[in-house]
């Protein structure tokens, strides 16, 4: 039995190292274009403001440990085409094309960045960030001690960390993004305060400007000005990369990455298909999604590895869960936000609260807003989103929870959630937002 697997980071070497547990005297063949298996990408931000980190210290497992489990890691292997029919994959490499048989294909070929169509773009000093050989570059950049000012293009999560991340190098940060907020996927409260926090920290934000060109001297020109630059990220999201297995006949859903099932067995026998490049069901918006994350990748490599090894594994499904960080300011979110409520012509009740985030005048304590997402007849909640100077990433996964549960904000007000001034107050902000939006909704429902 030879299972072959193409793409080596967290879906891919999720899925190889469940096939090894499972099937031992399995053969197990992972095909990675790039030079690095294997890695924590989420880590990148925090290794590049950290100049006495090597960038490899990211790499959990190197290819040569793999090896030693008996899982045969090749890098450099780029997958060119699938032939479903014979049950082979076509592979290039430096020593030429071949192709290798499988029993059983485990597609886990991730996402690639987006970049617009800018002039001057594809400029030497103009980065994206996917992968380690994309962040080697930056950090060597900065360490060269060619990079006083950046330009970020993009205001998602990854350039919000990636702002921290260059600042805590002492380098001069500005945030263009072409809408009229950062981070547009959540609610204007929460963006509010992750511009407020990226202003505190003497970071440039230029909002509602979209990038018209960048020149020779790396000068960024937006439809509001001109901003110099000696390092520019194009941080704008990522997009699915698909084309071998849509070539190769396997259906994409309606979101573009790959279909699959619960089993993450995509429309082609013993064909399955893991991470960035699929599908999750959303749990909450009961539809295909696509929210690339690693939480996700990891999750549904585990499974597909443990399917291929035979195995009627599940992946029950997302709610939509993540969490970033920006100086010290804690963002999350979960569940269906403004955008999905309106694309599925819903009529949630949107209820904002704020409440600080330890016990009574604890030295330490800072608001926490909370953003709920409540439908209208029911009372069930069906997205938060969170962002302060203080916990939410674990508040978030109560609401995740909760989320899980299909529970009401009556059910969500009445948890037993703990209380010590350091750690919460008497009423957590998880509480109190429940009941303000109970409140809300009991006020909305009498007109
Ligand atoms: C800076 C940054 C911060 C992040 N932070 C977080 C976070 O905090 N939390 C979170 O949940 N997620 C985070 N993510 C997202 C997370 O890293 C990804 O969701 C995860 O890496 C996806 O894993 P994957 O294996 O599906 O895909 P990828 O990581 O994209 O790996 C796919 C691999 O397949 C290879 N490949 C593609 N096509 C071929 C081919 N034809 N032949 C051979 N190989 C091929 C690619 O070279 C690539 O190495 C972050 C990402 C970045 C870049």
């Amino acid at each position: 039995m030879r299972i072959v697997i193409v793409g080596g980071v967290a879906a891919g070497m999720s899925a190889a190292m469940q096939v090894k547990r499972r099937r031992a005297d399995a053969e197990i063949v992972v095909l990675e274009r790039g030079d690095f298996v294997a890695y924590g990408a989420c880590g990148i931000p925090y290794n590049l403001e950290d100049p006495a980190r090597d960038i490899e210290d990211l790499v959990v497992r190197t290819p040569q440990e793999f090896r030693a489990h008996g899982i045969d890691v090749r890098l450099r292997h780029e997958v060119l085409s699938i032939d479903p029919a014979r049950k082979l994959v076509r592979v290039r490499h430096a020593a030429g094309i071949w192709d290798l048989e499988y029993d059983r294909l485990i597609v886990a070929t991730g996402a690639s960045p987006l970049v617009p169509p800018i002039r001057g773009v594809d400029r030497p000093g103009v980065h994206v960030l996917r992968d380690l050989s994309d962040a080697a570059k930056i950090k060597q950049r900065i360490a060269g001690g060619e990079v006083a000012r950046a330009v970020i293009v993009g205001g998602g999560y990854i350039g919000m960390e990636m702002a921290e991340a260059l600042r805590q190098r002492g380098i001069a940060v500005t945030v263009v993004e072409r809408l009229g907020r950062v981070v547009f996927g959540f609610e204007p409260a929460i963006s509010d305060i992750v511009r407020d926090e990226l202003l505190r920290l003497d970071v440039r934000v230029e909002t509602d400007a979209s990038v018209d060109s960048i020149d020779e001297q790396l000068s960024v020109h937006t439809s509001a000005g001109t901003v110099a630059a000696d390092l520019v990220l194009v941080s704008v999201g990522v997009r699915p990369n698909v084309a071998l297995a849509r070539d190769a006949g396997i259906a994409l859903g309606p979101t573009g990455a790959i279909a699959v099932d619960e089993g993450m067995r995509t429309s082609l026998p013993d064909v399955f298909a893991a991470g960035d490049c699929a599908e999750a069901h959303h749990l909450v918006a009961d539809s295909p999604a696509y929210i690339p994350l690693g939480t996700t990748a990891n999750k549904q490599g585990k499974v597909a590895g443990a399917n291929a090894a035979g195995a009627h594994e599940v992946f029950a499904g997302i709610v939509g869960t993540a969490a970033f960080r920006v100086f010290e300011v804690e963002v999350g979110r979960t569940g269906l936000g403004r955008a999905d409520i309106e694309r599925a012509g819903r009529d949630d009740l949107v209820s904002i609260s704020t409440h600080a985030s330890r016990g009574h005048a604890f030295p330490g304590s800072a608001p926490l807003t909370t953003v709920l997402f409540v439908e209208r007849d029911t009372g069930r909640l069906v997205g938060a989103q969170m962002a302060g100077r203080g916990v939410v990433g674990t508040r978030i996964d109560v609401f995740a929870t909760a989320l899980h549960a299909n529970m009401t904000v009556d059910d969500i007000e009445r948890l037993d959630l703990a209380y010590a001034p350091p750690i919460a107050p008497v009423y957590d902000p998880i509480l109190i937002a429940a009941s303000v939006a109970r409140k809300d909704l009991e006020r909305a429902r009498r007109g």
